[in-house]
């Protein structure tokens, strides 16, 4: 297999890493449970939507900055205090070279996705936004993208509208998109691949068009930035957040990239230390973007490991991670659709390696404790997205979801187990 295609771009074809290799460098993936008559379960861990595990290369980095950098940042004049403030800042260019932001100003730490999109709402959003402005989001957004929306709404007067999806295949409808601008809208901000279905939105042409009518585009990369190549150039969207702890990096640690202009724009998320230039008792100057946002001493070790993760994929290659993902994901829907009974959300012909499903009348929840019980770690749930598990009109769904560690043989072991539940549960095979 070759030529796999995400969001309109060909891959070529690529040589892919050894992913026992791979393995080695996560201790965690050694991790053993005992099981029943005193066997032993080797953890087959299939919830890499929910966060993934970290390499060796990681935990070293983070171990590395407390044993020899260790000093609070921008501020000593002593030489730990520089060498805090070099690792910390070498950080954020090395996430800015990653994403090709057109300079590390452009990049902002969080603690995570919510956090970056939480700022936006704030920050751009109760200084541009008014009553009766419009900011265009998806039916299918996490609740991180979903409910900052709603506060500022509530605050503003703002009125939040939804490019629906089939519920068929999982999709957005991106064919109301045009009908759905008008004078008013002042933002869109949408997820680029979905935790609930995997779907990889065509992000590019809702971006163009949008800028058409000269509005702004937030991506929630949660899902996206992990698993494929991001170039915001390309993209040119405008503002991007995602999670350190989704791609190898540590929790804790996450990045808004924003547009220097926006940045520039838009007022403080939070007061304190280091994100101020001048103060009196009565008034404040700020900082100069991004340290205009990042207000107190910030998460150094964590902006550190997320760093080292980002070697860490960008050695194994982006399109490499993206190109393995597919092979195994194609594989396992393909082995999951012979399964009798078996109900998968979320087909679209572009999508990333996040299968929910139902299985028969199996209660999802029940369905973790069986496959927990055989050593596989998934999610069951609403995956923070009640209002499309509404549209769906199911409570929740069973989750697999894979990050480039896992195996072919992981995939027929959830196979043959899902298979057994059948049977567990009462249904059969036939
Ligand atoms: C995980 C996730 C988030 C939230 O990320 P945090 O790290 O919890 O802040 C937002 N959107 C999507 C699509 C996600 O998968």
């Amino acid at each position: 297999m070759s030529h796999i295609n995400v969001d309109g771009k060909q891959l070529e074809t690529l040589e892919l890493f050894e992913v026992e290799e791979v393995r080695n460098d996560f201790p965690i993936l050694k991790e053993k449970f005992s099981g029943p008559k005193n066997s032993v379960l080797p953890l087959v861990y299939l919830d890499n939507a929910a966060t993934t595990q970290k390499p060796q290369q990681v935990l070293d980095a983070m171990q590395y900055y407390y044993r020899h950098q260790n000093a609070n940042v921008h501020r000593a004049i002593h030489k730990l205090g520089e060498r805090a403030t070099a690792a910390y800042e070498d950080s954020r260019k090395r996430i800015s070279r990653f994403i090709n932001a057109r300079s590390h100003r452009e990049i902002v730490f969080t603690r995570g996705t919510t956090e970056a999109i939480n700022l936006v709402a704030h920050s751009w959003g109760r200084k541009l936004i008014g009553r009766g402005d419009e900011i265009l989001l998806s039916e299918m957004e996490h609740h991180s993208n979903l409910i900052p929306w709603q506060l500022l709404a509530k605050e503003t007067g703002a009125v939040l509208r939804f490019i629906p999806f089939s519920r068929s295949n999982g999709t957005l409808q991106i064919g109301h998109l045009e009908e759905m601008i008008n004078e008013r809208t002042r933002l869109i901000s949408v997820t680029h691949m979905s935790n609930v279905f995997g779907t990889i939105n065509p992000v590019r042409g809702l971006i163009q068009k949008a800028h058409d009518h000269h509005i702004p585009v937030m991506l929630d990369g949660a899902q996206s930035v992990p698993h494929l190549p991001t170039d915001v150039q390309e993209l040119d969207c405008d503002f991007l957040a995602f999670s350190g702890h989704k791609m190898c990096g540590p929790t804790g640690i996450g990045v808004l990239y924003g547009k220097e202009k926006l940045l520039e724009e838009m007022e403080p998320f939070q007061g304190g230390g280091e994100m101020i230039g001048s103060v009196w008792l009565d008034k404040a100057t700020w900082n100069e973007v991004p340290h205009k946002f990042e207000a107190g001493t910030p998460d150094i070790a964590g902006a550190i490991g997320l760093a080292a993760a980002i070697d860490y994929l960008d050695r194994l290659g982006m399109e490499r991670i993206t190109l393995y993902e597919q092979k195994l994901t194609t594989y396992a829907l393909s082995k999951m659709r012979e399964i009798s009974g078996m109900r998968i959300f979320g087909m679209a012909p572009f999508r990333g390696g996040v299968i929910s499903f139902y299985l028969g009348k199996i209660h999802p929840h029940d369905m973790a404790q069986f496959l927990d019980s055989k050593g596989i770690a998934v999610r069951a749930g609403h995956h923070c997205a009640q209002p499309l598990m509404r549209k769906l009109e199911i409570p929740a769904t069973t989750r697999a979801s894979f990050y480039f560690y896992n195996t072919f043989s992981e995939i027929d072991f959830l196979i043959d187990n899902l298979k057994q539940a059948l049977e567990y549960f009462g249904y059969g095979t036939g």
